[in-house]
């Protein structure tokens, strides 16, 4: 999986990547290898690719002997894969689909080097689809935000929505060389574990609205960047100490749990 080889192949498919569908090849045995590591994978695990493009990450992924489902979106790549991986492996099922649009259950895996413009929504939709662990790769700075502590500058709502599902680790910043065609960011490996919470959202829509309303408005302390969420919901608030503490504070001075006392605390006063 040289540079040629993967140039070559491409103009030989006839397809020019293209930015907005994220096609940047990742050319480095080692960092594969890396990915495949950090996986612990086993003969039963149900793993999720997302973009297998040319099928290097598939390939490594396929001779563990596990269960592999992987949706690309590009109708050149979908058939190439199907030509080269689909004959030669019962343990792969390919999807020929949009990832953001396609209902996905039953995974206990996600390994993948994302399309870094879909990143986001990506990553919200992990949240919801059941899996213990994943293993991607994002551009760098999306990384960082997503494992990022209260009080840092890249702390934010991305920050605190994965932390509320996930631990994620940076395992390692990559630079641009290792992908054809050459990204202009540096990118990273990322693994997310899944979390059991002892205390959950009580209501996970007020949650996500308490951390969005927060995070819109991260200047401004939680009370006034709160307002259009109810004004007597908020005074209620106000009466408990631990909540006019946090009322005093901006949106990026606050944890994971201090969202999560704030949104139980919200939901149980709306209900009452
Ligand atoms: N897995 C390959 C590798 O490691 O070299 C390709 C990674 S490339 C960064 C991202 C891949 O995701 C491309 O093959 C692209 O066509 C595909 N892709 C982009 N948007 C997608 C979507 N919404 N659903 C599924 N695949 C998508």
């Amino acid at each position: 999986m040289h540079r040629s080889f993967v140039k070559g192949t491409l103009t030989d498919l006839g397809i020019s990547p293209l930015k907005r569908k994220g096609q940047n090849f990742l050319i480095d045995e080692n960092i594969l290898r890396m990915q495949i590591r950090e996986a612990d994978i086993l003969a039963g695990d149900q793993i999720l690719e997302i973009g297998p493009g040319l099928g290097f990450l598939t390939e490594e992924l396929l001779k563990t002997g596990a269960q592999i489902t992987a949706i690309e979106i590009d109708p050149n790549l979908y058939r190439y894969l199907k030509g080269t991986l689909e004959n030669r492996y019962d343990n792969l099922k390919l999807i020929h689909g949009d990832f953001l649009k396609e209902e996905f259950q039953g995974f206990n895996k996600v390994i993948a080097n994302l399309p870094y413009n879909i990143s986001s929504p990506i990553t919200f939709r992990l949240h919801g689809i059941g899996i213990e662990l994943g293993v991607l790769m994002y551009q760098y700075e999306f990384a960082q935000r997503m494992c990022s502590e209260p009080n840092c500058k890249e702390y934010s709502r991305l920050s605190v929505m994965c932390q509320y599902h996930f631990f994620p680790t940076l395992i390692r910043k990559i630079g641009s060389n290792v992908f054809y065609p050459q990204p202009d960011v540096d990118s990273a490996l990322v693994r997310l574990v899944r979390r059991k919470r002892k205390t959950k959202a009580q209501n996970y829509d007020i949650f996500k609205n308490i951390v969005r309303s927060a995070f819109n408005k991260r200047r401004k302390k939680l009370k006034n960047a709160l307002g259009s969420l109810g004004e007597i919901e908020l005074k209620k608030m106000e009466t408990e100490s631990t909540m006019t503490t946090f009322l005093e504070k901006r949106a990026g001075e606050l944890s994971v749990e201090n969202y999560i006392s704030i949104a139980n605390h919200f939901s149980t006063n709306k209900d009452g």
